[in-house]
């Protein structure tokens, strides 16, 4: 498979040369040159086969020779090895848990598969990558997770010092070995700022070589989409599922639309956004216009400029009416989404978190306008990670799955850092700021 650059000025490249330099030379995100088709059969067939065989047969044409199969057969066993039950909530709808790995948030999907094709491709280069990240609370755990003890690979976190919840942080600075957290006394827009800045410095650049591990890479956009085929496994219904995604960069989303279009069955997808309605305001005006990020109490979902919507306006060949047969977006606010974190727990004793919330919402009222219809929602994260919003909307404390009870046991290690670049360049180049 070769993928292009969306801005169009730059070379064709392989995935592994997309999934190294993470965007293309002219800042373009890569796209792949075309859509695979599953297999015939596939999907009738879907429920006999493996999470392994699935994810193998549907990545495969996406890894090309880049990898081979031996290898791609084992960072996919490694990627997928917790579950992705399909809950039911009530007639209506189910929830989509992908909160069962190690970081309790679905990133741990992408940042695994990442970690391990950086690992393999980079294995005769002499020169460590530097994988950058700044985090305003659950990627940096899922990536730390992901490439811990990864060889040749260092990992750089950047976070907001006070503005992650006590889980984050602990999952963020307890990992040491080749993890690295940096507590920025800032927000997380300094964070983001500090290493958009860092990726442009040439002094940086001939000391390390820097990557990025955010979903405008492939190698961690694409793997999302093998959990929509889990969830299509699961699904009992004739007719196909309404999908509600919470959706933030749209990554997550957008892997779904690629499995659509290689055959999953979907009949409609909801992107469903907090405050921060850049897409829902495309929706209705047909005008994309982006701005700075509100803060909300999803705040994974706070950005003010999507990164990965323009691939899903590739998808649609961007063609503004193709793309609205099959998708809509609302803006669910912070109000709406206690409400029904309260009203779920109360009515189906189920303990959504902020984001899924949104994505509850988003679905529950559309599906009021089409009441023969049936769908899931992506619980993107365990309500955990929010304990300060959730127990106190529900008035109850959130048992702590054993899957992170042994952080509590562990120290925190960060480097306080103010924030300023200037600091970070004398670090990172010196060691010292
Ligand atoms: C990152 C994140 C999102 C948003 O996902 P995108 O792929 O950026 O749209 C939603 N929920 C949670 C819990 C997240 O961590």
């Amino acid at each position: 498979m070769l993928y292009y650059s969306l801005n169009h000025n730059a070379p064709r490249v392989s995935f592994a040369e997309a999934a190294i330099s993470g965007q293309a030379p002219d800042k373009g995100l890569y796209f792949p040159r075309s859509i695979p088709e599953l297999p015939n059969g596939f999907i009738e067939n879907l429920k006999n086969y493996s999470k392994e065989e699935i994810g193998y047969t549907v990545m495969k044409p996406f890894i090309g020779e880049a990898i081979p199969d031996e290898i791609l057969h084992t960072i996919i066993a490694e990627t997928v090895n917790f579950n992705f039950p399909l809950i039911r909530i009530n007639q209506q709808i189910a929830s989509l848990e992908l909160f069962h790995g190690p970081t309790l948030a679905f990133k741990d999907v992408g940042a695994r598969f990442m970690s391990r094709c950086l690992s393999y491709l980079n294995r005769n280069n002499k020169k460590e990558i530097t994988v950058l990240v700044a985090t305003s609370g659950d990627t940096g755990g899922a990536v730390a997770n992901g490439f811990l003890g990864v060889e040749g690979v260092n990992v750089i976190i950047l976070y907001p010092s006070g503005k992650v919840s006590p889980i984050q942080e602990l999952q963020l600075t307890t990992l040491g070995k080749n993890i690295t957290a940096l507590e920025i006394n800032g927000t997380f827009d300094d964070c983001q700022s500090i290493v958009k800045q860092a990726f442009t410095d040439q002094d940086i650049a001939q000391k390390v070589h820097l990557t990025s591990a955010n979903s405008i890479n492939v190698a961690r956009w694409l793997p999302q989409q093998l959990y929509y085929f889990y969830a299509y496994q699961q699904w009992q219904e004739k007719e196909a599922p309404v999908i509600s995604v919470p959706s933030g960069n749209f990554g997550n989303i957008c892997a779904g639309v690629v499995a659509f279009k290689s055959g999953l069955p979907v009949k409609q997808f909801i992107a469903a956004c907090n405050a921060n309605n850049i897409v829902p305001n495309y929706f209705e005006t047909g005008v994309y216009q982006p701005g700075q990020a509100i803060a909300t109490i999803s705040n994974a979902m706070d950005v003010g400029n999507p990164s990965n919507f323009i691939r899903i306006r590739e998808l649609f060949n961007q063609q503004f009416s193709e793309l609205k047969n099959k998708m809509c977006s609302v803006s669910v606010n912070d109000v709406i989404t206690k409400q029904t974190i309260r009203d779920v727990y109360q009515q189906h004793n189920y303990i959504l978190d902020p984001h899924g919330a949104v994505a509850y919402n988003a679905l529950e009222n559309y599906l009021k306008e089409h009441p023969s219809d049936k769908g899931f929602i992506l619980e993107t994260a365990h309500p955990v990670k929010f304990p300060d919003t959730v127990e106190n909307v529900i008035r109850k404390k959130i048992p702590v799955p054993g899957a992170v009870e042994y952080l509590f046991n562990k120290t925190k290690q960060s480097i306080l850092m103010p924030a300023s670049f200037t600091s970070f360049k004398e670090w990172i180049i010196t060691g010292k700021f």
